[in-house]
């Protein structure tokens, strides 16, 4: 009994000892589980989306990279965020049939957009906004509609554009003493760095192509594109797939929208050439146009270069060859321009083969060193979205130790958008970006700025912007300040005096209204009139010392008679102003009398003819034209009365201790 009771103890003993280490077995167990379980946890339960970006750093700005050279980049980088290759908008089939861009290395492919093909099932692409939705009610399937749409979501016919091929030529519009040029054998190699945020197919493959078509192998390291975050479908798994194809494209994916100079500064990091060469998405290139750029390079590494900038037609993609000599320049409302009717001081038949320095470049194509371009200060990373930063790379590129300029023996034609649905989400970006070129680099000059754009004026006065980080790197690049680059690169800019009550809106008392330019009328000048006052300083105008009244952001139109009416004609160059031109403000009586005719500046109500032209009728055409005009309303030379349509006030609309 006893020994039977010891025997049944020991093995109770024993039991529970099995029992303690099956628990402690099971505990050890749990508790590997639960140490291991990230790393086994996507082979029992994929769950929600892993977030690896917060364990495993890897460049935050990159999603994707597609590389034709290096297929493992692909599966290497197990991004989390797959919402952008999610083919939601989009049919892409394998096709036997001949398509207008198959690769070049696989079979066939046809692309299938929504819209484009009769028998596209695939729903249609999302609209932006309420513009967009307007469109879809009256689309009906007919080709004006379908072209309606177009226009309204990309800002160009891409009806048009999808007709045309991805490879065609552009007729030859180089100077003769281009064509034989002679390059040197050892070019720098380029990086054709491409951003685009919702580009068109047609587009973007286009200008793909055009450089593969004609940059020569040996100088074109790659083409880099960069997605800035596209919403649209064709942009997504289908443009990954087609650019894995081709020989040395690349396709990188940014995850936060960067905008124009963020995304052109990430695709620079990545860039492999030694000349990097922004584009934007919607360009075709000239034969020869990379080697005349990469030679000025070459030959100075802090020349920044810029082919002359063809036009295509928003509407019928028609090529437009732009006139040389062009430059770009900018207005005290930093808007850039390209200016083509320019005299060239050298008489040089040879002329028009040489590069022109020019005081600005716009953003559609820009080429230069690596090394420089990062040494300089890549883009303002606080520019936000859409705007101004080419002219930021302007002031700065030549404040702070390079050059720029325009090489007429290189061409590339960009399709200048009618209207583009993404860029002003908020009127403020582009206001936000100039308060920024103007505080870090105009100086006091700003004011001049401020004065004519009283949105940014108001932004900055409420929000200043944190430009801490440019002004170290201006004072440490040790840049030239603002006078420097006005007097040196840009002497052609006149810069107004705008003297308190001599500057400023020019309101008329009888009329309520403010002198205005009507839009449109160009910068060869044109008949002025009276319009509501805008109070955003696009009518603010300037009478200076010279007793001219200098219009407009560029302060190059003046106000001028022609016989009664009163039009803006093109500033003179050189002094002294003629009288014609010459006017004094009498602050007593508000009168504005020119000085030629002694004659005094009146809002001429719609319907009012002036009492002279009805008197001297006479049948000369310019005459009755003038009396037609007057009946219209606008501004005319009369006799110097007391009415109050001949009182007016130079209403300043920013204090000149605020500005
Ligand atoms: N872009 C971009 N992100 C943006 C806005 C524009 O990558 O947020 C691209 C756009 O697709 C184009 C280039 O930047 O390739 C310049 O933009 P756009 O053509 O609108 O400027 P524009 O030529 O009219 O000055
Ligand atoms: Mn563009």
């Amino acid at each position: 009994m006893r020994r039977w009771g010891r025997a049944t103890a020991a093995r109770r003993r024993m039991f529970c000892f099995w029992l303690l280490l099956l628990g402690f077995a099971l505990v050890t167990l749990a508790l590997s589980d639960l140490l291991n379980r990230d790393k086994s946890h996507s082979h029992r339960n994929p769950g929600p989306p892993r977030r690896p970006l917060q364990r495993f750093p890897i460049p935050l700005d990159l999603e994707v990279i597609v590389d034709s050279r290096d297929p493992a980049l692909e599966l290497g980088l197990d991004l989390a965020p797959l919402k952008s290759l999610q083919e939601d908008q989009l049919l892409f089939v394998p096709s036997t049939q001949g398509t207008k861009s198959p690769p070049q290395k696989k079979g066939n492919y046809k692309v299938l957009l929504p819209g484009t093909s009769k028998n596209a099932t695939a729903p249609a692409p999302p609209t932006r906004g309420e513009m967009g939705k307007a469109v879809q009610l009256h689309l009906e399937g007919s080709e004006r509609e379908t072209e309606l749409a177009a226009v309204l979501k990309y800002g160009f016919n891409e009806v048009v554009s999808e007709k045309i091929s991805l490879h065609r030529r552009l007729p030859e519009a180089r100077h003769p003493g281009c064509t034989g040029g002679q390059y040197s054998e050892s070019l720098p190699l380029a990086t054709v760095v491409i951003c685009f945020h919702d580009e068109a197919w047609s587009t973007l493959l286009r200008t793909v192509h055009s450089v593969l078509d004609t940059a020569p192998k040996q100088y074109l390291q790659e083409v880099l594109l960069v997605d800035d975050m596209s919403q649209h479908g064709h942009l997504k798994s289908v443009l990954s797939e087609y650019v894995s194809h081709l020989d040395r494209v690349r396709l990188i994916r940014s995850t936060k929208r960067l905008g124009v100079g963020g995304c052109r500064t990430l695709g620079a990091a990545r860039a492999a050439g030694e000349v990097l060469v922004f584009m934007d998405s919607h360009c075709e290139c000239q034969k020869g146009w990379l080697e005349p750029l990469l030679e000025r390079v070459a030959q100075d590494r802090t020349r920044v270069v810029s082919p002359i900038m063809d036009m295509i037609d928003w509407q019928t993609f028609q090529y437009n060859a732009t006139q040389w000599p062009v430059r770009g320049v900018f207005d005290w409302r930093l808007d850039f321009h390209w200016e083509s009717n320019l005299t060239l001081q050298d008489k040089d038949p040879d002329s028009a083969a040489h590069p022109l320095r020019t005081p600005a470049l716009g953003g559609g194509v820009v080429a230069i060193d690596r090394h420089f371009f990062q040494s300089v200060g890549a883009y303002d990373a606080g520019m936000l979205l859409w705007g101004a930063e080419q002219i930021e790379l302007s002031i700065r590129v030549w404040s702070c130790g390079g050059t720029m300029e325009v090489v007429p023996c290189s061409r590339v034609a960009h399709l200048d958008h009618h209207q583009l649905p993404y860029r002003f989400p908020d009127q403020e970006l582009l206001q936000r970006n100039k308060i920024r070129v103007a505080d870090t680099w105009m100086d006091a000059y700003r004011k001049i700025f401020y004065r004519r754009d009283t949105l940014a004026h108001f932004i900055r006065q409420s929000d200043s912007p944190n430009i801490t980080e440019r002004l170290r790197l201006k004072k440490s690049l040790g840049c030239r300040n603002f006078h420097w680059y006005l007097t040196t690169v840009y002497p052609q800019l006149y810069i107004p005096q705008d003297r308190p009550a001599l500057s400023g809106e020019l309101y008329n008392v009888g009329a309520g209204s403010c002198a205005d330019y009507p839009r449109g009328q160009g910068p060869q000048g044109g008949p002025m009139n009276v319009a509501p006052c805008s109070g955003t300083g696009s009518q603010h105008c300037d009478l200076n010392v010279e007793g001219e009244v200098r219009w407009g952001p560029m302060g190059a139109l003046c106000l001028d008679a022609k016989g009664e009416r009163v039009v803006l004609s093109p500033c003179p160059t050189h002094k002294p102003t003629a009288s014609r031109l010459q006017w004094k403000f009498i602050k007593l009586s508000g009168q504005l009398v020119h000085q030629q005719s002694q004659l005094c500046l009146e809002a001429v109500k719609e319907g009012g003819l002036p009492q002279n032209s009805t008197r001297e009728v006479s049948n000369h055409a310019s005459t009755r034209e003038a009396s037609n005009q007057a009946s219209r309303g606008g501004l005319f030379l009369r006799p110097c009365t007391h009415q109050p349509r001949q009182q007016w006030h130079f209403e300043q609309l920013v204090a000149p201790k605020d500005a």
